[in-house]
């Protein structure tokens, strides 16, 4: 499709994987409909341009890049989430401001930003400044965000804080979810956490529009729920990954290769494909009772294991003596994969994962039932869902990860009929949506006839 060049879009993500990649696919969409795209970066987790030669890069660097500061580290590593990314925030706001203000005064046409609704009021403030319109991207689901946005009445009713006498009930405004299912995180700074997610719902509300990273089929109820308050201005336009602009464009390393090479070796439909997303953490304990779990239910399985994911550790080295040699040619441990490769492959038979949005609707898409282990914040309220309202998973709670509990549940071999049936029914209303008349094709077509609307 012919570029308008004159027409650009600036996007600022959330340095995070799980927030940049979904960022990426709607860019990839959006430049294959003409605009040019430029993305804003923060200095932290700097993404390799060179992957992504149709778009503009400009590092943001925040004011303490010379100090020791907690954001030079690669991680978030000692550091709770919710301080992080209030210091995230802190940290880029003015040097943001600044870039906007030097980006949008070179000449073009900007139709708008494209901000991660996790930057909040911090994009807000400086799209007003400058005088530019402003979208919010939403990289998880409408039903985590709907929970975030009820936080006023979850304190009110005293579901928040969470109490452990209360974890079971039943949340009656927010059904199907319990109390244990509230998107939370565990903190030092609990205002902060009612201060950010505050930030962040009001952030979506003043926007001109929110891009959403789903599909209308999957979260019709919730979406309706939602829409009076954010005036129809709502585009599900997901999921981002099976838009053909994004189809093909995964990068193949040596690693790829090998377990590819090893998941052609498996029986169909058997293989667990373990992995806890590219953030969350887990104990030396959770980690040794998952791996017993995995080398007594006798299942293949590929296991992703993130350097620095178990704790105090660098990698394997907690393992015991012979464990790898043990499990031989029947499980595969591994830093990284090609998830969506993997996902896709005839060989897996299920996914063990944390449920966060970006695995839930790739697992969804390919037709791949799930264990859930959410660990925190939107997860849970995903993990729910997939259990009880699409019917594509089951719950392995994090709280009883020991070795007997995970064999027995990788070893039920039913898990995998009725479920897939549901889930492959969910992954044919994906391809539905995604089709030329579906309801994500013609999202898209408002969300551009929308940003190309605003007045520059
Ligand atoms: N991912 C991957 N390889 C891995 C683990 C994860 O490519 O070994 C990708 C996965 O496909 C997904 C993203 O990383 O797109 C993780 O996002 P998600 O929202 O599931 O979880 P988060 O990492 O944000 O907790």
């Amino acid at each position: 499709m012919e570029e308008r060049k004159e027409r650009r879009i600036i996007m600022f993500p959330l340095p995070f994987q799980g927030h940049f990649h979904p960022m990426i696919q709607i860019a990839r969409i959006l430049h294959h409909h003409g605009f040019s795209i430029t993305i804003l970066h923060t200095s932290f987790n700097f993404p390799d341009p060179s992957y992504y030669p149709n778009f503009t890069f400009r590092t943001i660097y925040h004011h303490n890049e010379e100090q020791e500061d907690p954001l030079s580290k690669p991680d978030a590593s000692g550091m709770d989430l919710v301080t992080f990314i209030r210091q995230l925030r802190q940290s880029y706001a003015d040097p943001f401001r600044e870039s906007l203000a030097a980006e949008v005064g070179g000449g073009e046409t900007e139709c708008c930003l494209v901000s991660d609704v996790v930057w909040g009021r911090t994009s807000e403030v400086a799209a007003e400044e400058v005088g530019i319109r402003r979208m919010v991207l939403i990289t998880s689901g409408v039903a985590s965000f709907y929970a975030f946005a009820a936080y006023p009445l979850l304190r009110d009713k005293h579901y928040l804080p969470i109490q452990d006498s209360r974890l079971d009930e039943l949340v009656t405004e927010l059904p199907p979810l319990r109390v244990k299912d509230l998107p939370v995180m565990e903190t030092n700074e609990p205002e902060e956490l009612y201060r950010a997610v505050n930030n962040m719902v009001e952030g979506a509300k003043s926007s001109s529009g929110i891009i959403w990273n789903t599909f209308e089929d999957l979260e019709r109820t919730t979406l309706m729920n939602f829409s009076p308050e954010f005036q129809g201005l709502i585009f599900p336009v997901g999921p981002f990954h099976k838009h053909s602009e994004n189809i093909l464009l995964t990068t193949k390393n040596k690693e790829n290769h090998v377990t590819t090479e090893w998941l052609d070796k498996q029986d169909p439909q058997t293989v667990a494909y373990v992995s806890f997303g590219s953030l969350a953490d887990i104990e030396e304990k959770e980690f040794l009772e998952i791996a017993w779990g995995l080398r007594n239910s006798q299942r293949p399985f590929l296991w992703v294991v993130r350097p620095g994911m178990v704790q105090g550790t660098e990698w394997l080295e907690s393992l015991p003596c012979g464990f790898v040699e043990d499990i031989g040619h029947r499980g595969k441990i591994v830093k990284w994969v090609n998830q969506l490769e993997v996902l896709a492959h005839p060989a897996v038979g299920a996914f063990w994962t944390h449920c966060g949005w970006n695995s839930t609707l790739e697992s969804i898409c390919e037709g791949v039932p799930m264990i859930c282990t959410p660990c925190f914040t939107d997860q849970c309220v995903n993990a729910r869902y997939i259990v009880d309202v699409w019917q594509v998973g089951m719950m392995l709670d994090r709280n009883k990860l020991d070795k007997k509990e995970i064999e027995k549940v990788l070893r039920i071999k039913e898990m995998g009929e009725g479920m897939r049936e549901s889930c492959l029914n969910w992954k044919k209303r994906a391809s539905v949506c995604l089709s030329e008349h579906g309801s994500s094709s013609k999202y898209l077509e408002k969300l551009v006839g929308h940003v190309l609307s605003f007045d520059s």
